[in-house]
């Protein structure tokens, strides 16, 4: 496997590839989420690019980019058992200059649910994103379901922007107790972690009564509400697909996503229901 640092490099490197080419976005502090997706891109295609970088442009002021996880080194590790062929970390002055373009995420998808607390953030991930894309210029790109909102606008700008790539969504890992694995899960102590718990128990609440044929978002939220207590709740919506509110649940074309504080750490996950 190879550690590519520079752009020239990681041109070099996708100049020798032949065929299907992989790639999987993250900020490092790499888990089994992160594998999964790089496991799944090994298998889809000839070569798999892994890029590690914490993108300084998708954190608002005030968020944790000083703070978030870095452990380069278990990162190559989790890389190569994976069977990834290269992995890019770059420097932030690789990646940005001081006079730079934005690319924007469309408002509609990206000033409701995480762009209310975080305005900007998809902004930065359309934009890094967008640099990635035309540097390796991947067949296959994989995003986990776990950023349903992320993944959503996604698709939505490699359709707008007619880029070259098929963006492949990634089920959502969770732990054995149901905890959607995070990196920032890093940030909690065991009570918290305990805490934690409450959010994928509250989807699991909203999908049994699903099942027991309650489609009602206002019933579904109420009952999650419940089970979240006494967390702090930033959201609990039910959306469809192009992130609207729906009064109903629609089985395939619904998800309901939560943001909820566990202490001062903000945790999502969601239900692709
Ligand atoms: P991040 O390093 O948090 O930017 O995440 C990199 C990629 O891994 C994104 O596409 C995430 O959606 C995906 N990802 C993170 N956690 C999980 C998880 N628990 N299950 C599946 N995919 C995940």
């Amino acid at each position: 496997m190879q550690i590519l640092k520079t752009i020239q490099e990681l041109r070099d490197f996708r100049a020798k590839c032949s065929g299907d080419v992989g790639f999987v976005a993250t900020m490092g502090a790499l888990h089994a989420g992160h594998a999964q997706l790089i496991k799944t891109s090994v298998s889809q295609n000839n070569h798999t690019i892994v890029s590690i970088f914490v993108n300084p442009t998708q954190f608002l002021p005030g968020e944790d980019l000083s703070r978030y996880p870095r452990t380069p080194e278990a990162d190559i590790k989790i890389c190569q058992l994976c069977q990834a062929d290269a992995v890019f970390m770059p420097e932030v002055d690789e990646i940005y200059n001081q006079n730079e373009i934005k690319i924007l995420a469309p408002k509609e998808l990206s000033s409701t649910l995480e762009g209310v607390t975080r305005p900007g953030h998809f902004d930065g991930v359309c934009t890094i994103l967008t640099k990635f894309f035309n540097i390796i210029n991947p067949t296959n790109a994989y995003f986990g379901k776990k950023d349903a909102q992320q993944l959503i606008i996604i698709e939505n700008m490699v359709k707008s922007l007619f880029m070259n790539v098929n963006i492949v969504p990634i089920d959502i890992v969770r732990s054995s107790d149901g905890l959607a694995l995070s990196s920032r899960n890093s940030y909690l102590n065991d009570d918290e972690l305990a805490q934690a718990l409450k959010i994928s128990r509250s989807l699991m609440k909203a999908s049994n009564l699903i099942k027991a044929g309650e489609l009602s978002s206002i019933e579904i939220k109420k009952a999650m509400s419940s089970i979240l207590e006494p967390l702090r709740v930033d959201y609990i919506a039910i959306v469809d697909k192009n992130l609207n509110p729906v009064d109903k649940i629609e089985l395939g074309n619904s998800i309901i996503l939560v943001a909820v504080y566990v202490k001062n750490t903000r945790l999502i996950d969601n239900l692709w229901v």
